[in-house]
């Protein structure tokens, strides 16, 4: 089963996600369960809560279908104590509050060593601040976005992301979700069958499909190994329609939320549709 969807406003309150998902057709959503521009957010109200499981439940959405998406501000892998530490207390709220409303998993970034460390070190620390998390909480998959590799981010490659699982000590509660654009932009070409069954040998010899448990479903505004992460609408960038197609027809893609991060958010509900019947 293809679970389809976007990345949804959760404006007035997290128990709103489910409407905006079902509105636009969707059979899976991402979202913020806090404001993502803040380190802390107050917690959420019981009311909430429940509304959000209760909207849930009536649009069909179960937890395998929801990728929450955490903070831009967090960096797991900080060079910089205070910065760390802040990071680590706020992902862990993160964490707490998907298991507070019956998720699964946390869609995040992985870090940026900001030149001050290497990337190793990064990925070290990367490792130890998830581990920190999940012996705190529980039921909540941590699962780890590739980047575009732009700036001082780390995870642009599959080995980062093998590194970090690694060093995981409970591997049953780590994962990956793939961005497209992000893979494209750092290095995997995406054109074609040809590109596409290259680029997940790959994924699979170095990750393994077992722990794909989400992706995002962007084009690329940017070029191939261009490491500019700039979203496009499916089809108006430079990686094209093909490839979600590929993705539709591919049982190795069942199960997970496939979210739209495209940047009209008015094309969605069309997206959503083409993509369904692709
Ligand atoms: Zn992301
Ligand atoms: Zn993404």
């Amino acid at each position: 089963m293809k679970y389809i969807g976007a990345h949804v406003s959760a404006s007035g309150g997290v128990e709103n996600a489910p409407l905006n998902a079902h509105e636009i057709g969707a059979t899976a959503f991402a979202l913020f369960t806090k404001n993502q521009r803040q380190w802390f957010s107050p917690p959420l109200s019981e009311q909430s809560v429940e509304k959000f499981k209760q909207a849930c439940n009536n649009f069909g959405f179960s937890a395998a279908q929801i990728l929450p998406h955490d903070s831009y501000l967090i960096n797991l892998g900080s060079p910089d104590t205070e910065g760390l530490q802040k990071s680590q207390k706020s992902f862990l709220e993160e964490m707490s509050r998907c298991e507070i409303l019956g998720l699964d998993r946390l869609n995040f970034h992985p870090g940026s060593h900001l030149n001050q460390i290497s990337e190793n070190d990064c990925l070290k620390q990367i490792a130890e601040s998830i581990n920190w998390t999940l012996q705190q909480t529980k039921n909540v998959t941590a699962v780890i976005e590739n980047t575009a590799g732009q700036g001082t981010n780390v995870g642009y490659c599959f080995e980062h992301l093998r590194t970090i699982i690694d060093m995981i000590d409970d591997k049953n509660r780590v994962g990956v979700c793939i961005d497209t654009a992000h893979a494209f932009a750092s290095g995997y070409n995406l054109i074609g069958e040809e590109a596409f069954i290259g680029t997940f040998k790959q994924f699979d010899e170095i990750i393994g499909f077992k722990y794909l448990k989400g992706m995002h479903l962007n084009d690329s505004k940017k070029d191939l190994s261009t490491h500019v992460d700039r979203h496009e609408s499916l089809g108006s960038g430079f990686i094209g329609k093909e490839l979600f197609r590929i993705i539709m027809h591919d049982s190795r893609f069942d199960n997970i939320p496939l979210i739209l991060e495209t940047p009209d958010e008015t094309l969605w509900k069309e997206e959503i549709a083409w993509l369904k019947q692709a």
